[in-house]
């Protein structure tokens, strides 16, 4: 009896004097946050707006100012005393406020990949940028003609010559023993950084702390693989009958360079309906912003500060950024009135609203999406849009006969376009996931391996080669590519949620409630959660690939 009330009191003594360390803590956690803010804020507004008015004029100068721009926003997080405060903060696990909390693991992520020997890391870019060299000046060689990307790929789509056609992805595939062995060396050297901030390997790193547990990930590809397996096989053997006759050889002789595409990335052009012709009259950037107003989520303010149409030195591309995560976003584009650039139009601008409708109460770190796929994510479920009939049936770009004419076509090609994604998107992942693990593995007979199993191709006769190495983000995007796919299973996701709550119904046109869903679940809940902590709030389950199989598979 002496025994347990000498054990209460010793509980109770440990509940008292608990509250006041806690709250130490946690005061020094707020302090840390102010001292961060003011220092941080200033160069991520300085760092973006020097990147934006580089990406515009293209000129030396300004490239050279957004460099200086972003190095001294990355350098910020190499500080050793701020690390070692964050790491004690965390470690004593008395920083308890949910808000708190979160902020300190995003911080000490942050901080953590700057604690690298910055003699490795510019080790790292030389070697990046060796390799980057290599890829650009390479030209693929054609019977002694010099071809560019573009030049193959016009091949691989247009051509129905099969010599032609092997000759040009035979060309192209020879850029791999060129930077093979420069990659592996990448690929240890990165392994190397990795071990030294305590990771198993820098696949394992890269995902854990960008806040992913590579275990959650693959489970969520086993999931999609054994949903997608049968539907794929199906329609793998479809393309194999169309490109037969196509080329007129047996399904058995196909080989990699008869699907229009250097990697089986993107959806042979088997199903085509040209949506071009429905966008040619209009005007993108209106029927984009009035389809936005229309939701309820008004993008003028965005539009205003944006940069939309050509202009020489300009980047060619799109992207949206936030500036300074309180109501300056902005987005860069080439808009032309066509379906891809109206698509495009959509997706950057689902970034764009992601961004403006944040919560200006939140602290500064998490005014930012819960993960970069969930920025994705949002982005696609609105550049989908484009080219569903049903939405530009309520866009009045189409009428019903017009509709119930592409209806088919129109479904059958984004599915399509959807699982050869979705396949190829295994192969990246499941490749680099292997490749960091053991680097010392055969390569190529892992390559080969992936790509036969997830995209059923037939591996040419007794080749042995680098091809995994002809993909460019093995070598300089890595581990990133799974993050595209994540986001498509999420934009399905919602798409799921709204259907099964009579939301969108028949499509999101005019609905302010779906715009009202996104605002309140997603964008104002901001970084504030775990990624999915917030998918489960905002669609009762976690990320499941469940609502991309039930939309595109049958
Ligand atoms: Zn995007």
């Amino acid at each position: 009896m002496k025994r347990i009330l000498f054990l209460l009191t010793a509980a109770m003594a440990m509940l008292w004097s608990c509250s006041p360390n806690q709250e130490k803590m946690e005061n020094r956690m707020k302090e840390f946050v102010s001292g961060y803010e003011a220092k941080i804020i200033p160069l991520y507004k300085e760092s973006a707006l020097a990147s934006w008015n580089a990406n515009i004029t293209g000129t030396d100068e300004d490239w050279a100012k957004s460099e200086k721009a972003s190095i001294a926003f990355i350098s910020f997080f190499t500080d050793t005393e701020s690390f070692a405060a964050l790491k004690e903060m965390k470690e004593s696990g008395l920083v308890k406020d949910p808000l708190l909390a979160r902020q300190l693991e995003l911080l000490y992520n942050s901080y953590l990949a700057g604690q690298i020997d910055t003699s490795l890391i510019s080790q790292q870019v030389k070697m990046e940028t060796e390799i980057s060299k290599k890829y650009m000046n390479f030209r693929a060689d054609i019977n002694g003609k010099q071809l560019s990307d573009n030049e193959i790929e016009d091949i691989l789509r247009t051509s129905t010559d099969n010599a032609e056609l092997q000759a040009a992805w035979e060309g192209h595939k020879m850029i791999g023993p060129y930077v093979a062995e420069d990659i592996i060396r990448l690929v240890k050297h990165r392994n190397t950084i990795a071990r030294k901030l305590g990771f198993d390997n820098f696949h394992q790193m890269s995902l854990k702390l960008s806040g992913q547990d590579p275990e959650e990930v693959t489970k969520i590809f086993d999931e999609l693989d054994e949903l997608t397996r049968d539907s794929f096989t199906q329609l793998k053997a479809e393309i194999d009958a169309y490109f037969s006759k196509r080329n007129n050889i047996a399904v058995n002789d196909l080989r990699p360079w008869h699907y229009q595409n250097r990697y089986f990335q993107e959806a042979p052009a088997i199903y085509t309906v040209d949506f071009d012709k429905y966008y040619k009259d209009q005007d993108p950037v209106k029927l984009v912003s009035e389809f936005y107003a229309g939701i309820g989520l008004p993008v003028d303010a965005i539009l205003a500060k944006s940069d939309l149409y050509e202009k020489p030195g300009k980047n060619q591309h799109a992207f949206c950024t936030d500036i300074d995560r309180s109501g300056d976003v902005r987005t860069l584009d080439n808009v032309r009135p066509d379906a891809n650039w109206t698509g495009t139009l959509l997706h950057e601008l689902g970034h764009g609203v992601y961004s403006y409708y944040n919560d200006p109460e939140l602290p500064f770190t998490l005014r930012d999406a819960a993960h970069t796929f969930t920025t994705e994510a949002i982005a696609n479920f609105f550049g989908r849009l484009a080219t569903d009939p049903q939405w530009m049936l309520d866009m009045n770009l189409i009428d019903e006969k017009e509709k119930e004419k592409i209806s088919d076509d129109s479904r059958k090609a984004l599915r399509l376009q959807q699982l050869v994604f979705s396949r190829w998107a295994q192969v990246m992942y499941r490749f680099e996931k292997a490749m960091y693990e053991n680097p010392d593995q055969d390569l190529n007979q892992l390559w080969w391996e992936m790509v036969q199993k997830y995209q059923m191709i037939a591996k040419p006769d007794g080749r042995n080669m680098p091809d995994w190495a002809t993909k460019i983000h093995v070598a300089l995007y890595p581990c990133y590519y799974h993050n595209y796919l994540l986001g498509e299973l999420l934009a399905s996701q919602f798409y799921g949620y709204l259907e099964a709550n009579a939301m969108a119904d028949p499509s999101i046109v005019g609905d302010t409630s779906s715009g009202e869903y996104f605002r309140e679940n997603v964008f104002i809940p901001g970084a504030r959660y775990y990624w999915n902590e917030m998918i489960e709030k905002a669609t009762g389950e976690k990320l499941t690939a469940k609502y991309y199989a039930a939309q595109f598979v049958e």
